[in-house]
């Protein structure tokens, strides 16, 4: 996903803006549920018209085989899915009835690994949201992206001394970050650790980028302005309540298509645009924009086809 700088034209990501606001409400403060319902079935799962979301949304198990990834964070699938287990020594999975704690084996090896060194700087463990559905795939709630198995969501809420039980993970808030008028985090609760986690976190060569809210990015600025592992740390809507971490295409996944690298600067000097009453304040538009049309199973690379029939 494009992240504006300088904002050449504005109305076209104001638009986005409203969008990704939504989308972003959908995260980590929505509560699941202990018994969630299954999806009812599709009546026409093989018409052209059906949203790739559709599909992709009903499947519970990974497809086998080895992991293979094909096309683009925001467009594509992958095989091969291993589960994030609900419990480690360093992490939890939150919200385990959306059924998102799913990724590729890189995924799940880095989480796994980075909880053991977050420990050492003193976070106590992660609280793992949404990573992938078994198979990827556009999702029917929330995320553009999130479809490959490299992308992680990882709350800002420090994991509690104890095991919770499945209603506290499905029901537990995440902790708002970010002060109310969004102009910087909220200091009753940001903490040193934070800073610490999100240093670690882009520190690992496996990690391609950083999403958390502009306030939260203005905050890291103030204490590690100039620092190389800065420039993956990119601002973006929402990300109050949890940051977005996102992996580069793993060694040898030739269909897992890259974007391109960060700007190499630490992004602290343009920050304005994102507090910006535009931003912070938008006015609904005159006209509202027409919803896009859903990604279909034509717009993902043809291999999704196999990997969404695949057994
Ligand atoms: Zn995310």
């Amino acid at each position: 996903m494009p992240i504006p700088r300088t904002a050449p034209s504005r109305a076209p990501i104001l638009a986005l803006a409203a969008l990704l606001l939504s989308v972003a409400g959908a995260h980590a403060q929505d509560r699941g549920s202990v018994t969630p319902k299954p999806l009812p079935p599709l009546e026409h799962p093989d018409a052209p018209s059906t949203p790739a979301k559709a599909l992709f949304g009903r499947i519970t198990r990974p497809a086998a085989g080895p992991a293979h990834i094909y096309g683009f964070y925001a467009k594509g699938c992958f095989a091969g899915g291993e589960a994030l287990p609900l419990d480690g020594p360093n992490w939890q999975v939150m919200r385990p009835s959306r059924n998102r704690m799913w990724g590729t084996p890189y995924l799940v090896d880095f989480l796994e690994r980075l909880s053991q060194k977050a420990a050492r700087v003193g976070w106590p463990g992660l609280l793992v949201g949404d990573m992938a559905q078994p198979r990827g795939g556009p999702m029917i709630t929330g995320h553009a992206s999130h479809q490959i198995g490299i992308d992680a969501d990882v709350w800002l809420t420090p994991m509690p001394d104890h095991r919770m039980s499945r209603a506290e993970r499905e029901e537990t808030s995440a902790t708002d970050m970010v002060r109310s008028d969004r102009r910087d985090i909220d200091p009753e609760v940001w903490t040193p650790t934070h800073l610490h986690l999100i240093k670690l976190t882009a520190e690992q060569p496996e990690v391609e980028r950083i999403f958390v809210n502009a306030a939260i990015k203005k905050a890291l600025c103030r204490e590690a302005a100039g620092s190389r592992w800065m420039s993956k740390v990119r601002p973006m809507y929402g990300h109050n309540y949890h940051y977005h971490i996102r992996l580069s295409c793993p060694a040898g996944q030739d269909d897992c298509q890259p974007q391109g690298p960060p700007a190499a600067t630490d992004g602290c000097d343009d920050l304005d645009y994102w507090f910006s009453d535009a931003v912070l304040h938008p006015k609904p538009p005159k006209v509202p924009p027409k919803p896009k049309p859903a990604m279909t199973m034509a717009a993902l690379p043809a291999a999704c086809r196999m990997v969404l029939k695949a057994q």
